[in-house]
This record gives C-alpha cells, structure tokens and sequence, in this order.
C-alpha cells in the first residue's frame, strides 16, 4: 500500500491518499477544494492514477473537490449510500469492503457527529473520519449529531479494533499526525478511561462552541459533491479559491 497524509490549512482537514503499488491507481479520502491541485501532483508524483474519491461524511466546514476532480481526471465519487446523494458513482456500504488495486478498504458505519459517518479500515490504520479526532472527537450538535450515537461508535467499534490499529483522524487542529487505539481508549480526555455514557453526554453537551461559519454553504455544496455556492461572502471565498483557476472550472 501506498499512503500519505495531506493537510488542507484552511479547515485543518487531513485528506489521505491511498494507492496501489500494484495496480497504479490511487483514491483520495476526503479531497478538500483548494488543495485539489496540489493533490493531484501527489498523485501523479507517485506515479499512481487518481480512479475515484472517497467521503467519511457530508462535511460542514470544507467542500470536497470530488466533483472538480472528476471533471479534471474522471475520478468516481463515493460516498455513503444512507445519504443518498444523487452525484455519487459509487455508494458505500457498512461492512462491506472495497478495493483500491490490491488494497482493502472497509467502512464502518460510526454515527453521532453525522448519521451516516463512515470510518475505514485499512490494513494496520484507521481513517476515523470526525468520528474519533486526537485526544477529542467530533461535535455532535449539528447534522444529526447524536453524543449517544457517537459514544456507541466509538467505544463498540472503533475501540474494539486491535489496540495497535493507527488512528489517522480527518482533522487537527494542533499540529499532530496520528495516534493508536490503544493510545486514544487510554488517553482520550473525552472519551478515554472507558468514560461512562452519561459522563460524556454531558462533556459534548457542554463544549459551548460556536455556529460553523461555513456550514450553511458547504453542507448543500457536498450534497451536491463539491459545488461552492455562487452567492459565497468573500470573507469565506478562500474555501473555494481554487476552483476559479481550473483549466476547466
Ligand atoms: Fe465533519
């Protein structure tokens, strides 16, 4: 397997491209619209073939360049098949594995920071998309958001994978790369210490933060797989800089 993380400053969102030693052909998970370039020469830089891009979850705080990069290379959209978006080429289903050349990538349905949240599983590591952050995890109070939901995700299924599976999460906002199961069940200040259901209800209950500034335009721009709206205020235009200057965009 071939694998990278790329970092996309903006939201502080982690994009992981995944490739086939075999086979030559590469997926991006959660592509963010103005690094859609620079994940493209990853790609080819590695001398791979972007064949499709993959979401965890609609995002509210960044749009996905799936529909750009497929418009640029032909790349497949996938994404969750419980939401049901009419763009997407490929639906993912949970448990059920799909191939990137040779390399396996399993989804596991982890609700609670959205309803249809997907980790993936892959090899010895981890993709937990919001469900499971460093030492956090995702807000659980917009999208159908649901502490309960997101406390069964991860303490029956993402804790229960091998202690020594990496964690490489969609976001920090800190400067940190990975973690391990292991390392999170233990050390996770939400979550860790086999943190009791109602103990952590009421830690996200509390966590008091503010309305995602860019979520009224990103949440339909991913329904629609990555279509930054035309009415965007400029202080938010930096979310879709980039895709005024594709050749074809
Ligand atoms: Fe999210």
């Amino acid at each position: 397997m071939i694998f990278r993380q790329l970092f996309e400053k903006i939201s502080s969102t982690y994009t992981y491209l995944i490739g086939s030693q075999e086979t030559g052909e590469a997926i991006l998970v959660d592509p963010v619209l103005p690094t859609w370039e620079r994940d493209l020469t990853a790609v080819s830089a590695l001398g791979l073939r972007l064949v499709m891009t993959v979401e965890t979850h609609i995002h509210a705080d960044h749009v996905t360049s799936a529909q750009l990069l497929k418009r640029e290379v032909g790349s497949k959209i996938a994404g969750p098949i419980m939401d049901h978006l009419p763009c997407t080429d490929f639906k993912i289903r949970d448990g059920i594995a799909f191939h990137v050349g040779d390399v396996a990538l399993l989804p596991i349905h982890t609700p609670g920071h959205t309803d249809n949240h997907m980790a993936y599983l892959v090899d010895d590591r981890v993709l937990t998309g919001d469900a499971l952050l460093i030492d956090g995890c995702g807000r659980t109070d917009f999208q159908n958001g649901d502490a309960r939901a997101l406390h069964h995700s991860i303490t029956q299924k993402l804790f229960t994978l091998p202690s020594d599976t990496l964690v490489y999460p969609a976001h920090d906002y800190h400067g940190r790369y990975v973690s391990s199961v292991a390392q999170e069940r233990k050390r996770n200040p939400r979550i860790g210490q086999e943190k009791k259901l109602e103990e952590f209800v009421q830690i996200m209950n509390k966590l008091d933060l503010a309305y995602p500034k860019f979520i009224d335009y990103a949440v339909p721009g991913n329904r629609a797989c990555g279509q930054c709206p035309n009415d965007l205020p400029e202080y938010l235009q930096e979310y879709c800089g980039s895709m005024g200057e594709s050749l074809q965009g």
